[in-house]
């Protein structure tokens, strides 16, 4: 089943492949740094920007500020009047830490969020069936697990771009190429720009990947209500991931910092439903999925201030080789959920949009700036076929890994919570697909 996605307000005026050879006869144009200007909403006129980032979520910070430490500027449009507040929490692994480390933000946020040291699986009635030391089970002892809060993520990558970098309230509406090559971007109240390199950062929904060809995103049969508790007087609970797996519902709990703990309940639904966004609703069906469960899964979610809690259809797309468009259309390109939204079951949506956004900037970077003909399509192609690789197995492996957690039948629960879970679980996968080396963008800046 399709995902309902925010496409509509999106206009097509030109296929992607006609773009494409309105763009080859284009002069290749040098990239300048600029910064931001004022908006031209209501004055009619067009503004002239090079590199513009069209979502400012933590692929689009993530990119711009990738982007700022190798010497390009760029324009982010979000189209929320701020940083979005109701995003919770998530985790983020070895990968995730060591791009926020080459972009140099990474020990700000280590100050705030708690290392996770293990986990534990239990079933729906509080019984232990595996437990896991992090340290213990890494050959490389490298790991590194914390949850942390998505507002304090975005807003740390956005105080490292220059200011005015970033314009809220600007809504992608239409794109549309023009006769001189360059990318007309349409607002949503109606203002204009121009750009000559687009970087599709617009989430799950993508209007970008929709124009591109893509196909949307599929909804997976379950949905998750998750939240962060927060504990003024501090939180109780040991570093560990704690899950709980039942029968087509499963609920998780990670200390986040010492006084908020994140925590979420997946349950199988044959439609994503409707886009519920009471609170005091989701609490209360979050609690009655977990009545009987252990009491400290009840304490979390009473202690969850009710704006932190949110229910999303979880949906991914497969990017089948020859079938799926590529990453890019000539000078557009996508990344991270635009791109290949992942079910979060491996924790790796966030991490892989971050490893994206790096090897995205290195190379068109590098296609700015070099002297040869070098070009910012040929850049693209190149971080397409090499994120390619990353990204759709991982994408498989995730939906795999979900349809069994949310198994249902009472027999086949049993197998994995006696046998498959004790007995034959491992972490090694796990710790493999957390490998991702990432030299500093600050030392190559110089
Ligand atoms: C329940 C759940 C749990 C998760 N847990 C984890 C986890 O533990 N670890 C992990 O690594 N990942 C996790 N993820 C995945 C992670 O949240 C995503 O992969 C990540 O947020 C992708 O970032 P993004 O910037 O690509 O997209 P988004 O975060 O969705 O950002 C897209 C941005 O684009 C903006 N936008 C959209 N349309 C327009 C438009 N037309 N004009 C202008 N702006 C626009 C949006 O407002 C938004 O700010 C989880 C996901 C879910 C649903």
């Amino acid at each position: 089943m399709a995902m309902a996605s925010a496409t509509s307000s999106l206009t097509i005026l030109r296929s992607p492949s006609a773009f494409v050879s309105t763009l080859s006869h284009a002069t290749k144009m040098l990239m300048r740094s600029g910064s931001f200007q004022p908006s031209n909403r209501g004055n009619g006129e067009v503004r002239k920007e090079e590199v513009v980032i069209v979502g400012g979520g933590i692929a689009g910070l993530a990119t711009a500020v990738s982007l700022d430490r190798l010497g390009v500027k760029s324009t982010v449009l979000e189209q929320a009047e701020s940083f979005r507040s109701g995003g919770t929490s998530l985790t983020l692994s070895k990968n995730g830490w060591s791009v926020l480390d080459a972009i140099g933000v990474a020990n700000r946020l280590r100050s705030q969020f708690s290392q996770i040291e293990g986990l534990v699986i239990r079933s729906e009635d509080g019984k232990q069936l595996r437990s896991f030391n992090l340290l213990e089970e890494d050959p490389r002892q490298d790991q590194e697990l914390r949850g942390v809060e998505r507002r304090i993520l975005l807003e740390t990558l956005a105080a490292e771009l220059p200011k005015g970098a970033i314009q809220f309230s600007s809504k992608l509406a239409r794109i549309e190429p023009t006769s001189e090559g360059d990318i007309l971007l349409e607002l949503a109240d109606g203002s204009k720009l121009h750009a000559t390199t687009v970087i599709g950062c617009d989430g799950i929904g993508s209007p970008i990947a929709k124009w591109m060809g893509f196909h949307e995103p599929k909804y997976v049969g379950y949905c998750a209500i998750r939240g962060l508790a927060t504990y003024s007087d501090g939180q109780p609970y040991e570093p560990r991931v704690n899950y709980f797996y039942g029968r087509g519902v499963r609920a998780a709990y990670v200390p986040v910092s010492p006084t908020k703990v994140y925590w979420f309940v997946c349950f199988n639904s044959p439609s994503p439903g409707p886009s519920t966004t009471d609170s005091s609703v989701l609490k209360k069906q979050a609690k009655e999925l977990v009545r009987n469960w252990p009491s400290e899964l009840l304490d979390i979610v009473d202690s969850t201030p009710d704006d932190t809690i949110i229910r999303n259809p979880l949906a991914d797309r497969w990017l089948w080789p020859t079938i799926s468009p590529p990453a890019s259309t000539g000078r557009i390109v996508l990344v991270g959920d635009a791109w290949h939204p992942m079910t979060p079951n491996l924790g790796q949506g966030a991490c892989c949009a971050l490893e994206d956004a790096v090897v995205l900037a290195k190379k068109l970077a590098g296609a700015i700036n070099s002297k040869d003909q070098y070009s910012v399509e040929e850049a693209f192609r190149s971080y397409g076929s090499e994120r390619w690789r990353r990204v759709f197995p991982l994408t498989v492996r995730a939906h795999l890994v979900g349809s069994i957690l949310q198994w249902e039948n009472p027999l086949v629960c049993s197998i994995r919570n006696k046998i498959i879970i004790p007995k034959l679980a491992s972490l090694k996968p796990m710790l493999e697909h957390t490998n991702f080396t990432c030299e500093s963008l600050q030392e190559e800046k110089q």
